[in-house]
């Protein structure tokens, strides 16, 4: 499957800010034009929901999520940046595992599984792409994924 990846990020984004208004949104998006990925749309929504969701729910007392859009030569990175709670050090290599949770008792309140991180990463790594999380406690974090381009055919040449 191809999908228009600037498309699903934009509309992402906007339901977002729809959800909830007393967050500030902002997309910095150095994307030209639209670049087409390997991925199911469906797949890269639920991807874009589960690190929005994430921003979202750990970061109440800066109520401010970034989004990014960028490309390199084959792929193209998406950044989700909050100013929230962060994650320490000793937890972020764990974030991605199944059922891994942080503060069990201070994030049961809040809600969810730890599931939604380990679905986000065997999405992507399923479509070769990359997840990756730099994080200060305190300050906030920043998911980055990236997604292979699909690649334009060559232009065949007059024989
Ligand atoms: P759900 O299954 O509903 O997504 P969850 O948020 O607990 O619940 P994950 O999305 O897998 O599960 O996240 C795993 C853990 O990583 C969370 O419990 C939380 O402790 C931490 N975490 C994830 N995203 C962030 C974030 N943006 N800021 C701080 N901590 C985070």
């Amino acid at each position: 499957a191809v999908t228009e990846v600037k498309d699903v990020v934009e509309q992402v984004f906007n339901n977002f800010k729809m959800l909830y208004p007393d967050y500030v949104f902002r997309f910095d998006d150095d994307l030209h034009e639209d670049v087409p990925v390997h991925i199911y749309r469906d797949h890269l929504e639920q991807i874009l929901i589960i690190l929005f969701d994430n921003a979202v729910k750990y970061s109440k007392d800066r109520k401010e999520v970034h989004l990014s859009l960028s490309r390199n030569l084959n792929s193209v990175e998406i950044g989700v940046q909050d100013f929230g709670e962060g994650i320490p050090q000793e937890d972020v290599l764990h974030v991605f595992d199944r059922f891994y949770r942080v503060d069990k008792a201070r994030s049961r309140k809040k809600g969810g599984n730890g599931l939604g991180l380990a679905i986000a990463k065997r999405l992507v790594e399923g479509y070769h792409g990359h997840i990756a999380v730099e994080s200060t406690v305190g300050s906030g974090s920043l998911f980055r994924i990236t997604l292979p381009i699909v690649k334009e055919k060559p232009i065949e040449k007059d024989k």
